[in-house]
């Protein structure tokens, strides 16, 4: 290894991280619902036992069975999928945190690895250990539905608003109703409550909002005339089913209120990118349908999530021509270790250095938070060494920018206090 990327490696260490996209469970349901185990402490590798078996862990493996029987389970699944990095982010994460020695999991070693998960994740310190001290992660931005809450001591929220998108559909209508407790019966009361919603929201810390409609829905959208938009939500007010070419325009005319929203407000405007689950139609989110929405809201901050991989190279170049956008590695690492070099790689030749989110977890529970972390931090160490070896970045340019990678781009763009 060379000195300069050990040297790396042991910077972003020793510096605080901004985890900048989250779904950790919070403290009190990790206790309520552990310990765990080898099966039931899962990540991104529970998909593939989706994709495999037709069924999720929770399915698929039986309850009532014995650890040997379900590790047989588990055994089918791994062999066939090992290589992927989905999988080594648990081996990663087995290794530093369970003290798990094995090259690889087998009959040999599942057992102690088993026991260990079982006692290590029911010491009631272990959680906040893992996440303050192993991990050293400062806050995480984490993706708040409507209306759940969250602990300021570990999260930093943004609000989720696709419901906001289906507000033509009684359910999501009711709930935002009850919630800012005022009716909605005309375009104008919609976005009151809307508006409400978020200062509400942002009142008690929430630093932006989020949208994820790809997985369901083209990024693609355009504005929306106001008669127009008064038009429909006056029909589905009355019980009408809007036919999805007109929910849509509704939806459209939606996205646009929430950008301009983020502007009046000084919130950033989250957008899910790129790779999804299993199932889901990828060219719906490609971050270049998303083009027309950045440039009508110049003064919005735009936090593209993802790398919006496999168009990385597209997303680098939005970034570097509208100073807006703002490129967030979300997932990415154990997606892929690779891709996430290449993309890094690239950006860091293509887009302005302050305006890349160098680590966002999206991963539900804090041993695997830790390990996503790892696994960023030596991406980041080799595509920072080579760029020195190879691109003429100078040692003290690649010193820095490991830090704003890890924390600086972070504190500043969610204005964090000091
Ligand atoms: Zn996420």
């Amino acid at each position: 290894m060379s000195s300069l990327r050990s040297e790396l490696l042991q910077l972003m260490a020793a510096t605080p991280t901004v985890d900048c996209h989250a779904h950790t469970r919070s403290e009190s349901e990790y206790y309520d619902q552990g310990p765990y185990d080898l099966f039931t402490l899962g990540s991104y590798f529970d998909r593939e036992i989706g994709a495999l078996s037709g069924q999720f862990p929770g399915r698929y493996y039986d309850r009532e069975a014995p650890d040997e029987e379900r590790w047989q389970h588990l055994k089918a699944i791994v062999d066939r999928c090992f290589n992927e990095s989905y999988w080594r982010h648990n081996l990663v994460t087995y290794r530093d945190l369970f003290g798990f020695e094995g090259a690889e999991l087998d009959d040999s070693n599942w057992q102690a690895l088993n026991d260990s998960i079982r006692h290590r994740t029911a010491d009631r310190s272990w959680y906040r250990d893992v996440t303050v001290n192993r991990a050293n992660v400062r806050t995480q931005v984490k993706n708040i539905p409507w209306f759940e809450d969250w602990d300021p001591a570990y999260f930093t929220p943004i609000l989720r608003m696709e419901p906001a998108l289906e507000i033509y559909r009684p359910g999501p209508r009711r709930q935002l109703e009850e919630r800012v407790n005022r009716g909605i019966h005309s375009l104008r009361d919609l976005r009151e409550a809307l508006t409400a919603l978020v200062e509400e929201f942002a009142g008690r810390g929430a630093v932006g909002i989020k949208l994820a409609h790809a997985y369901r829905r083209t990024l693609e959208s355009r504005p929306v005339a106001e008669v127009t938009a008064a038009m429909l939500l006056d029909r589905a007010l009355r019980g009408e089913a809007l036919p999805w070419a007109e929910a849509r325009q509704l939806e459209d005319y939606v996205i646009f209120f929430l950008a301009g929203l983020c502007t009046d407000r000084d919130l950033i405007f989250d957008i899910h990118t790129g790779v999804q689950g299993n199932g889901c139609w990828i060219p719906d989110s490609n971050p270049l349908l998303l083009l027309n929405l950045i440039q009508a809201f110049p003064r919005t901050r735009f936090n593209l999530y993802h790398g919006g991989y496999p168009w990385s190279r597209e997303i680098g170049m939005m970034a570097k021509h509208c100073s807006n956008v703002w490129l967030n590695m979300a997932w990415m690492y154990v997606i892929g270790m690779e891709v996430s070099r290449q993309s890094l790689s690239e950006w860091l030749d293509l887009a302005p250095g302050y305006r890349i989110l160098g680590f966002g977890s999206d991963v539900g529970f804090p041993e695997f938070v830790y390990g996503h972390l790892v696994m960023a931090r030596s991406c980041v160490a080799d595509v920072l060494a080579t760029k020195v070896e190879r691109d003429f970045l100078s040692e003290a340019g690649a010193r820095r920018l490991a830090v704003m990678l890890m924390h600086d781009n972070a504190a500043e763009f969610y204005r964090l206090e000091a």
